[in-house]
Parts: structure tokens; C-alpha cells; sequence
């Protein structure tokens, strides 16, 4: 039976540390805060901004919601995001995306000043990622990845880690946090040759495709560790969610596993204020 690295654990004490930086601040008088852009109401994001909301409060940190109408038009969105960017008191922003697809989102990504981008929308944050700046914000979800691996005190220097899917918001950022541990990383995408042969030769297996249960008992072995990033619809539980690993088949056979749901998804949002609040003490220093 493998070790479970739960999110909790991690996410509680990550809070506790947050609630203490967060003090100090408020001590010298400032108070960092998250803006949260949002364009209509979809479910996932109101769910999503529910969450931050709640972790925002436990740190003691504020946070303020800029909400427009879904058929808000590019030139006042625009307006709009380039008037949150410039509010002092606004540390951090998090805009949802996707944006309604009348929206130019690439322009409207790049108003996002790269100091206050605590979620990696611009490319500007990004190519910080790829140069190893410390002051560029990865996407929280790769962040989180790496926060559960540093808690649990998973080595990864020399390691061999697998990287499942490529995504600008997850595959290819985190096979860059990973490197800058010095992991020595393969990125798998869904043109991969003998996939599950590679993803067996892992230390650290991070599955991040999109696909409900794919990573399969063929795709892993005993000693490796799997974080499972995926969240997705339950073929088989209809109302609920799981995962890119088939759990059932691959918690038996490997040393640790993250959960879905518990794991990589309960730390998310609590990386979301870390960086807001290490991008207040940034603006402050
Ligand atoms: P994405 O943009 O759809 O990317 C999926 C990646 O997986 C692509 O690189 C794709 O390869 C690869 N892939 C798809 N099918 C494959 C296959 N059959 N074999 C090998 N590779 C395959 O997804 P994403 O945004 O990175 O998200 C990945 C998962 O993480 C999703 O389940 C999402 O819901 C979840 N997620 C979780 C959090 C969280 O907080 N826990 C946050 C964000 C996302 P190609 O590039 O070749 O198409």
C-alpha cells in the first residue's frame, strides 16, 4: 500500500506560515491583496473564487472582486484590467480564464503587470519561470505539485522525473521547477512513443493530461512517486471526480501518490496567496 500525501497537511501548515507574514505586514501597515478578475459567472470559477476567498481569510490577507458582464467588449475589459493592474493596493491578480472567446484574452493577459501576475497568465511571468528569476510566479498548480514534493521531503536532485502532458500551465512549468531542483526530467506528451514504458522509468511521475484514470498499473512501479494534477469528470461515479491515475490499480503497487480529490487541488489555492503575499513584500521592499 503506498504512503498517501494528502493536501491538507500541507496546506495547513503553508496557512500557518502565511497567517504569521501576513502579521508582520500588518504590523508595518500594509495589508497584501488578492484582485480577482472575473468575466460572467461560470460555475467552475465562482467555485474556484470561492476557495481563494476562504483561503484569504483564514491568512488574514484581503481580497477584492472586480466581476463584468460575460459580453463586456475588448475595449472596456481592457480599460478595465489595466485600472486593476494600476490599484496600489492590489498585490496580485488572479483573472479567470478562459475569457468569452469574443475576447482578444492574449492582449488582455498581457495588461496584467508581470509583478502582481501571481498565477503565470503573461509571458513575461513565464519566460521568468524558464530563466530561474525568483521574482516570476509559476501557475499555482505546478507550484503546489512542488510545495506537497518539498513537505513530504521528497528528494529530487538526480532523480528521474516524468512529466505527463505539456501544457503552458502545468506540464511545461513544472518540468521547469523540477529541472531548477536539478530532477532529470522527460516531458511526455500524447504523441510519446511506449508511454507507460517511459513513465515506469520515473522516480517521480507527475500526470497532468486531462484524462480520466489513463495512467494506468502498466504505467508505473514499486519506489515511485505519483502526483496526480488531474481533474476530471468519474466515468465510473457519475457526480464525482478523479483523477489522471487509475488510483484502484496504481496505489498498490507505488511508495506515494497524491489523491484526487485531497490532494494537488487542495493546495492551489493557498500557493495563490503565497504569491500574492510574496508579491506584496516585493512592492514593499
Ligand atoms: P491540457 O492543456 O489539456 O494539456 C494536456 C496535456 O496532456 C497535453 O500536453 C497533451 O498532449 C497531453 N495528453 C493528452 N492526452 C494524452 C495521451 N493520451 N497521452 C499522452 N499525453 C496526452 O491540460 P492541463 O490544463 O495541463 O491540465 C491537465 C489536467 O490537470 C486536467 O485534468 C486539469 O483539469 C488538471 N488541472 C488541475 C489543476 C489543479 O489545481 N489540481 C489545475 C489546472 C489543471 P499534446 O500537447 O500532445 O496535445
Amino acid at each position: 500500500m503506498a504512503e498517501v500525501l494528502k493536501g491538507k497537511p500541507v496546506a495547513d501548515a503553508m496557512k500557518e506560515e502565511l497567517a504569521k507574514k501576513v502579521g508582520e505586514l500588518k504590523a508595518k501597515g500594509i495589508t497584501p491583496t488578492l484582485g480577482i478578475v472575473r468575466v460572467g459567472a461560470r460555475p467552475d470559477d465562482l467555485y474556484y473564487e470561492g476557495g481563494a476567498k476562504k483561503t484569504c481569510e483564514a491568512v488574514g490577507m484581503a481580497y477584492e472582486v472586480f466581476e463584468y458582464p460575460a459580453d463586456i467588449d475588448q475595449e472596456s475589459f481592457e480599460k478595465a484590467v489595466t485600472e486593476v493592474g494600476a490599484m496600489k493596493n492590489i498585490n496580485g491578480i488572479l483573472m479567470f480564464a478562459p475569457l468569452p472567446k469574443h475576447l482578444n484574452e492574449k492582449k488582455i493577459r498581457s495588461l496584467i503587470p508581470v509583478e502582481k501576475d501571481v498565477d503565470c497568465l503573461t509571458l513575461g511571468s513565464a519566460a521568468k519561470v524558464f530563466a530561474d528569476e525568483p521574482d516570476g510566479f509559476p501557475p499555482c498548480t505546478p507550484t503546489a505539485c512542488m510545495d506537497i514534493i518539498h513537505f513530504n521531503n521528497i528528494p529530487i536532485k538526480g532523480k528521474k522525473c516524468v512529466v505527463l502532458g505539456r501544457s503552458l500551465v502545468v506540464g511545461k512549468p513544472v518540468a521547469m521547477l523540477l529541472l531548477r531542483e536539478h530532477g532529470t526530467v522527460t516531458i511526455c506528451h500524447s504523441r510519446t512513443e511506449n508511454l507507460p514504458d517511459v513513465c515506469k522509468e520515473a522516480d517521480i511521475l507527475i500526470a497532468a493530461v486531462g484524462r480520466a484514470k489513463m495512467v494506468k498499473a502498466n504505467f508505473v512501479r514499486p519506489g515511485q512517486i505519483v502526483i496526480d494534477v488531474g481533474i476530471n469528470e468519474d466515468p465510473d461515479n457519475p457526480g464525482k471526480y478523479c483523477g489522471d491515475v487509475d488510483y484502484a490499480e496504481v496505489e498498490p503497487i507505488v511508495e506515494k501518490i497524491t489523491p484526487v480529490p485531497g490532494g494537488v487541488g487542495s493546495v492551489t489555492t493557498v500557493v495563490l496567496c503565497k504569491q500574492t503575499i510574496m508579491a506584496c513584500e516585493m512592492q514593499n521592499a
